[in-house]
């Protein structure tokens, strides 16, 4: 019998989690999802983490040490940050004019307001310490932190992964470097080393529908409890909020994306979704693009026609600095926030939100919830109450999938743009 394709696997997975997740939140069992089924949502997902370092060191030396000259380099490179940036500030522009229109704050009625305040006003307090944590610090603190001072200290955590970047692609370019009789045999073993690390993430991926099963039941259960219609009601009461949002981002992936494929690339869109879907069923149920990294890596280059070389430099570079769905949410949840506090921001205010919300969408890390921390700074440079969190909390985590999957659909937009540019695309 022919296997069903990954994404039908993992999308049968996500559908029995949803079902089944709903089953014991409305049957009161929500201890035995905790116990019984969560376990292995973790295991799936620390598995996916379990590769990302590793994963990133070695295919960014062999992606690196296969350039033949290292002013090609710096010419990808600087195409990929300038082209990050743009999507970035297109994604962060659109998400100010789609709750510009909408205005979703000017519905919210003051009782819910409160209430909202008041139940969620102790995390909004932890965010706003880890906010507070980046914002004591100098202007050149962000780039100050991308260089190790010890990269196996750097190694041990999934959040110094910028740091394990630069030092791999110093590595690689060493290696181009280097006289060929001492590079040959490095190069032999990193290539090898990445072939491996291709199969660890095969090996993985069989148990994507179960993990992501796993990931969605306990999801739901821990959102609704014993009580799923509750869950129902706060959503119901930040709808207009959250459908701003999800407006955004759909509009990234249905409009923007497409139609910068068609216009520098040339590309179908169908191929590109065909290809991408895993990654994006992934993202979405893990709501990390570092822990999508490695499937998003597999798909482009496999799926999407885009040479290793360039893959291993792109996408691990945008795992960790464009997130388009991220920055979209930070502007339309700064702008919603303003709105039910009554605050009107003017053209000038919301020139600021671009600038922040780009560098604060830069600085998230590639985890879930980050990009609501770094909301902080966001809200602060617009003088708007940094309480308002409080407000956008329970929501929070239902857009993060969302924007989890904009953040990595941008990242593979990109390294076709680019492979296309370098007429380096297998059609
Ligand atoms: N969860 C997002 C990501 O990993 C970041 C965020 O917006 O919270 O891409």
């Amino acid at each position: 019998m022919k296997k069903l394709a990954l994404h039908w696997q993992i999308i049968i997975g996500m559908t029995a989690g949803v079902v089944f997740g709903l089953i014991l939140s409305f049957s009161g069992n929500s201890t035995f999802s905790q116990d019984w089924i969560k376990p292995f949502g973790t295991i799936f997902i620390n598995l996916l983490k379990m590769i990302a370092v590793p994963l990133v060191l070695v295919s960014l030396i062999s992606g690196i040490a296969s350039l033949k000259d290292v002013s090609k380099l710096s010419r990808i490179g600087s195409k990929t940050i300038g082209i990050y940036l743009g999507t970035t500030v297109l994604a962060v522009s659109l998400g100010l004019v789609v709750v510009n229109i909408i205005q979703p704050g000017k519905y919210f009625s003051t009782e819910q307001r409160e209430k909202f305040k008041e139940q969620y006003a102790n995390k909004a307090t932890s965010a706003k310490e880890d906010a507070g944590k980046v914002k004591t610090q100098g202007p050149l603190q962000p780039i100050v932190d991308m260089f190790p001072s010890n990269v196996f200290q750097a190694a041990t955590s999934n959040s110094d992964m910028l740091q394990v970047i630069i030092f791999a692609i110093m590595f690689g370019v060493a290696l181009v470097l280097t006289k060929p009789e001492s590079a040959e045999p490095v190069k032999l073993f990193f290539a090898g080393a990445n072939d491996v690390m291709v199969g660890l993430v095969e090996l993985i991926m069989n148990f994507a529908p179960l993990g992501v099963f796993a990931l969605l039941s306990s999801l739901i259960v821990d959102f609704a409890g014993n009580d799923p219609a509750a869950a129902l009601e706060l959503f119901a009461a930040l709808g207009l909020y959250s459908i701003s949002v999800l407006i955004g981002l759909a509009m990234m992936v249905w409009v923007v994306y497409p139609l910068l494929l068609k216009t520098f690339a040339n590309y179908s869109y169908k191929r590109f979704t065909k290809g991408m879907s895993p990654a994006q069923l992934l993202a979405f149920s893990t709501s990390s693009s570092a822990a999508t990294l490695p499937v998003t890596m597999e798909q482009v280059e496999k799926e999407l026609g885009v040479p290793h070389e360039l893959c291993s430099f792109i996408l691990p570079i945008g795992a960790t600095v464009n997130m388009d769905g991220t920055s979209l949410y930070q502007a339309v949840a700064t702008v919603f926030i303003a709105q039910a506090f009554g605050m009107d921001l003017g053209f000038q205010a919301q020139l600021g939100i671009v600038v922040t919300a780009t560098l604060a969408s830069i600085g998230s890390a590639a985890v879930p919830g980050a990009g609501m921390v770094m909301l902080v700074i966001v809200l602060e440079q617009a003088g708007i109450p940094l309480e308002g969190i409080a407000l956008i909390f329970a929501v929070d985590r239902i857009l993060d999938m969302c924007r989890t999957v904009v953040n990595v659909t941008g990242d593979a937009c990109v390294a076709v743009i680019i492979a296309k540019t370098e007429g380096q695309l297998t059609e």
